[in-house]
């Protein structure tokens, strides 16, 4: 369900009709019982008051291209929610960033190009592309000190789990 959220960043303008929007869509998706894809820019209070007001446990989701401090990653956690990395870590200057995602459990992440937008280094200032998620990956087994295809296949299963999928493929029978 979404991209649903708020952005405080870029639309100032209609801060009620987001709100308003973002709790149909916590309703819809608890009611239809898929997970929420969770857009949140300088946004977190707002964005975790209305979650934890409308019970959200169940409906668990995504924060999409996660950008917040630990302990707003941590209110998303204890909600059952994934957090999902995009290419805005690898920047020169998301030193912060980086310090959090390490400390976020693996179990819990999900890699994204948000593509066209966010590329990641090496390729930064160059038009995104879905395939860059390979680079997201690397970035981030250098950094977990974690083997690339295991982190791969971590991630993966992250996925298939959040979103009740079954894969056709037989290393992922254990799900
Ligand atoms: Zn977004």
């Amino acid at each position: 369900m979404g991209e649903t959220g708020l952005d405080y960043f870029y639309q100032k303008k209609n801060l009620k009709d987001q709100i308003k929007l973002f709790y149909k869509h916590i309703y819809l998706s608890k009611k239809i019982n898929k997970p929420l894809i969770i857009h949140s820019r300088n946004a977190n209070k707002d964005t975790i008051k209305i979650l934890q007001s409308e019970k959200s446990k169940g409906c668990k989701g995504i924060l999409h291209s996660f950008n917040y401090d630990f302990k707003t990653a941590s209110k998303f956690l204890d909600m059952g929610f994934y957090i999902s990395i995009s290419g805005i870590f690898t920047f020169k200057n998301s030193i912060e960033l980086r310090s959090v995602i390490k400390k976020i459990p693996l179990n819990r992440i999900l890699l994204e190009t948000d593509s066209p937008y966010l590329t990641p280094f090496p390729y930064r200032g160059k038009e995104n592309q879905p395939s860059y998620v390979y680079y997201i990956a690397k970035y981030l087994s250098n950094l977990l000190k974690i083997d690339l295809e295991e982190l791969s296949y971590i991630t993966s299963k992250n996925f298939f789990k959040l979103f009740n999928l079954k894969k056709n493929n037989s290393i992922f029978e254990d799900i």
